[in-house]
């Protein structure tokens, strides 16, 4: 591996490294530094390291429990420099809101995944809404309609319908979008048939619209929903990513034991068949790097992340 000086030794004072990254991250072989923003922690820190280091990726966010914080700093420690944490809890009870704000006052920084039943432009989310605002801090939240499972239950329901308003009511609050309901509305065609549609993308639907409309709204590529997007029109797919270069995320929301598809990737989950046998976080890499220029890789994979959430060096 390159350090930065043999870096621009190779490809010359010419080379674009922006000013606002970390010039001492590692290159990695995705040929820039790679943040997952939607990493859910494991219980040995051996585990989470061989996911990144599979993948090759330079490093994570861990999404946990409130109560969580113990572990997140054993592992940072273990660790060092390569993991975030946002932190999720019920804002419907006391204790949840409670258990946030102590949460982000102990180093996490964002609220997640919020994946609750529970309304999308409910009291107890318009609670978290606030708070995230209050406390300077992104709030990612797990869109569905659709069950996985029998008797699932929808998670946040009423994006379609009810959450621009959301976005209007708390203008200070940073929302990052997620899951199949966030993903299968950038098809305007779409009416919560499926989890995951297929075919090609009509233009203009709701998410690909809120996207380019509210500066508060950025979305996280992660899991089967994101790497379905991405993958169902390859025209659109380019000129998605460049009209929102500053508003996706790269993450993985993969389960895979070792950044390569062993274990189990997507829970099981049948309608994510799809991605089954494979790591989520290099599938969606490696669809990212075809579709955008290696400016705009970098971006969605680290840049983005970094400018809100100061990616530790
Ligand atoms: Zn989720
Ligand atoms: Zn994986």
């Amino acid at each position: 591996m390159l350090n930065r000086r043999q870096f621009l030794g190779v490809v010359g004072a010419a080379a674009s490294w922006p000013a606002v990254g970390r010039a001492q991250a590692p290159i990695s072989e995705w040929g820039s530094p790679v943040f997952d923003l939607h990493f859910h922690m494991r219980g040995q820190t051996a585990a989470n390291v061989a996911h990144l280091d599979g993948a090759g990726i330079t490093s994570a966010n861990l999404l946990t429990r409130a109560a969580a914080g113990d572990q997140v700093r054993a592992l940072q420690t273990a660790a060092p420099g390569r993991f975030t944490w946002f932190c999720s809890a019920d804002p419907s009870t006391r204790e949840g809101v409670e258990a946030l704000t102590a949460g982000v006052k102990s180093g996490a920084r964002g609220f997640g995944e919020m994946k609750f039943h529970l309304a999308t432009d409910g009291p107890e989310f318009e609670r978290a809404y606030a708070l995230a605002a209050e406390l300077r801090v992104p709030i990612l939240i797990h869109f569905q309609e659709v069950d996985h499972f029998e008797n699932e239950g929808r998670w946040s329901p009423g994006f379609a319908s009810s959450f621009e308003r959301m976005l209007k009511t708390y203008p200070r609050t940073t929302f990052i979008g997620h899951a199949d309901a966030f993903w299968a509305n950038v098809s305007a065609d779409y009416h919560n048939e499926a989890a995951y549609p297929s075919g090609p993308i009509v233009r203009g639907g709701i998410t690909d619209k809120l996207l380019g409309d509210y500066p508060n709204l950025y979305g996280d590529l992660s899991a089967n929903s994101g790497n379905n997007m991405l993958s169902r029109d390859p025209a659109f797919t380019a000129d998605f990513l460049r009209r929102h270069q500053h508003k996706l995320l790269f993450g993985s929301d993969c389960a895979c034991t070792d950044g390569h598809g062993g274990g189990v990737s997507q829970g099981n989950n049948p309608g994510a068949a799809r991605l089954a046998g494979k790591c989520v976080a290099r599938e969606t890499l490696t669809v990212l790097k075809r579709a955008a220029s290696p400016e705009l890789f970098r971006k969605i994979t680290w840049g983005n992340a970094d400018t809100m959430l100061k990616i530790p060096a």
